[in-house]
């Protein structure tokens, strides 16, 4: 994709930058928002012949520097090339757009519970070109967790038969866009403050190889979800040198921390301040907060959200810090992505421990006053109860009943399908410990992440017990995975470069994957569960859909147990014998069912 800027005359008007650089026919939406950046381009008049085409609003800006221009595509437009001519006085410009076809290839396509979500870290993942490691005078150092790795997507490419044969069925990228943040002193490698939002880093590749590692995967039959951040951009985006708008950001004479107070947008008794408090301030001082009441802002948004989603073919996207953004814009993102693109799902970043919130968040809510239109939310709640009841020490009584008891308040939510579960992610202690001998909390806590409602998320290096404490700072929690980089000493990427512990995570939670593919239950099956029981300590529940269902039992207590089936027969009904899918043994469903300690069945 290539702007043309040519001069037609000596005394040539500047422009710099015009945003976005194409665009397509046939969109729902006919309204096309041009950002037109150059010196003194405010003072310009604009000009257009195109067939079905036409110009609606030109507006300046506070700065002179830009120009907002608004067309309207009509269905009549073909594709092809739309010269936009400037002029002031004798200067003149002419800027080529281009008008493609819509896409046609694979995109799009949503994620839903019969997915699982593979989330990389792009910089701490695989290295597969080390001749774009250093960029903006940033040097690499793997010693350094804050630093940059060189991870990139040539390594994430080399390794996608390993990622899909793993079982996972979508890979979530942490940010991929532009973060040119050295020269702020900031840490760039996570990719959470965009310094240009239609481009990817460099140090991962070209825009054209972000969307041949899209193509490459949606070939091997997997997803792509894209990790996008509307509330904020860093510190050192060229807006920051000329606000286009006075009021472009939330306190744009410099840092204002937010509250934090994520409740404060769903708090019945909060006055207003205590909201503004939290959506206003800026997240961290290196992200300055972008005020989305501000219309040309709110529109440049959307679009660049829905112009990633037909150049690039994402399928899905995951919002950061959703509650941060306004609340109004962030029901006109969603709507306008699903208006463009019904399967489309998006899932936000809601950081609740607790139901109640997360429920309000999710679209159609009617604990909420207005429509969200967020099909889906994170829920941190049970990721909390899976870490603190699936502990390594386990001295707690009946420990299963917590996370019994999250699930029991799902009453709360309008779609509990559209729920990403999850043990952990980057910014979270990993779940599997330093240490730790045996994998008896691991493979109960990865079959219930797989086989409850809602749609699982794992984060990359799980599969071989990676570990890592957020007290120790996030780099910790984002090393690098062994074998990405040339001539590590480690390569667990492959069986004989990994421990027989690891090899033990890897295969059961390949063989639960593998078979989770299989089974159409686990897709928005009806979950029945039991109350861990005082007695047993077991969480027993099944999911059922049509003719499918499964039945997992998940023993807590350090003992074994001894289930009589008469209690489930709901879950049993007429069936005499059942397949344990790990072991590959048949029960008999007609007499007791023992089960060891902390051990997992899952029946089919
Ligand atoms: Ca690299």
């Amino acid at each position: 994709m290539v702007v043309w800027i040519f001069s037609l005359s000596v005394s040539a008007i500047e422009i710099s930058r015009i945003e976005p650089a194409c665009w397509w026919v046939g969109m729902q939406n006919p309204e096309l928002q041009l950002m037109v950046y150059g010196k003194d381009i405010g003072r310009a008049s604009v000009q257009l012949d195109y067939p079905g085409v036409h110009l609606k609003e030109i507006n300046k800006a506070d700065s002179p520097n830009y120009l907002f221009i608004y067309l309207e595509i009509t269905s009549t437009a073909p594709p092809g090339t739309i010269a936009l001519t400037f002029k002031e006085g004798k200067k003149k410009q002419v800027i080529s757009l281009e008008l493609k076809p819509r896409a046609t290839s694979i995109g799009a396509q949503g994620f839903s519970p019969a997915d699982v979500l593979y989330l990389i870290m792009p910089d701490r993942f695989a290295n597969g070109d080390p001749s774009n490691d250093v960029w903006d005078n940033e040097p690499i150092d793997r010693n350094d967790p804050f630093a940059r790795h060189g991870g990139d997507f040539a390594g994430i490419n080399q390794h996608l038969d390993y990622i899909n044969d793993l079982g996972v069925t979508t890979v979530w990228l942490n940010p991929v866009l532009e973060n040119k943040m050295h020269q702020a002193g900031y840490q760039s490698y996570h990719g959470y403050a965009t310094t240009d939002f239609y481009r990817v880093d460099p140090r991962f590749g070209s825009n054209d190889d972000y969307c041949r590692l899209i193509d490459h995967i949606h070939h091997q039959g997997m997803k792509v979800v894209m990790d996008m951040i509307y509330n904020h951009c860093g510190s050192l985006h060229r807006w920051m040198n000329d606000l286009p708008c006075k009021d472009w950001l939330n306190h744009p004479e410099g840092f204002v921390p937010s509250s934090h107070n994520l409740y404060s947008i769903m708090d019945i008794h909060a006055p207003p301040s205590e909201i503004t408090a939290m959506t206003d301030g800026w997240f961290v001082e290196a992200m300055p907060d972008l005020n989305q009441r501000n219309r040309h802002l709110s529109t440049y948004l959307i679009q660049n959200s829905i112009w990633w989603i037909e150049y690039a073919r994402i399928d899905g996207i995951r919002h950061d810090t959703h509650p941060y953004a306004d609340r109004d814009f962030l029901s006109r993102w969603c709507k306008a992505i699903l208006d463009e693109y019904p399967g489309f799902n998006i899932v936000g970043e809601s950081w609740y421990l607790n139901t109640a919130p997360l429920a309000w968040w999710q679209a159609g809510s009617k604990w909420s006053d207005k429509q969200s239109y967020l099909k889906t939310v994170m829920d941190f709640n049970l990721m909390n109860a899976c870490n603190q009841y699936f502990s390594v020490e386990s001295k707690a009584n009946n420990p299963l009943r917590g996370i019994f008891e999250v699930l029991a308040q799902d009453f709360l939510y309008e779609d509990v399908n559209n729920l990403l579960v999850f043990l952990d992610n980057h910014d979270l202690s990993r779940f599997f410990k330093q240490g730790e001998t045996n994998l008896d909390r691991y493979k109960q806590a990865l079959t219930l992440l797989l086989t409850t409602r809602g749609i699982p998320q794992l984060y990359y290096g799980t599969e071989i017990g990676m570990y890592g404490e957020k007290k120790d700072g996030d780099g910790n929690l984002r090393k690098d995975f062994p074998g990405g980089w040339p001539g590590d000493p480690v390569h667990a990427f492959t069986s004989e470069g990994r421990t027989a512990l690891q090899n033990e995570a890897f295969d059961f939670l390949r063989r639960l994957l593998q078979w989770r593919k299989t089974n159409p239950a686990v897709d928005g099956g009806k979950l029945i569960h039991y109350m861990p029981d005082w007695e047993t300590e077991c969480y027993v529940y099944a999911r059922i859909k049509e003719n499918n269902r499964i039945w997992v039992i998940l023993n807590g207590s350090n003992k074994e147990q001894s289930l009589s089936p008469e209690k489930y027969v709901e879950v049993i009904g007429d069936n005499t014998s059942g397949r344990e899918i790990l072991s590959g043994k048949t029960l008999n469903l007609k007499e007791r069912i023992t089960i060891p300690a902390k051990g997992v069945y899952i029946i089919e």
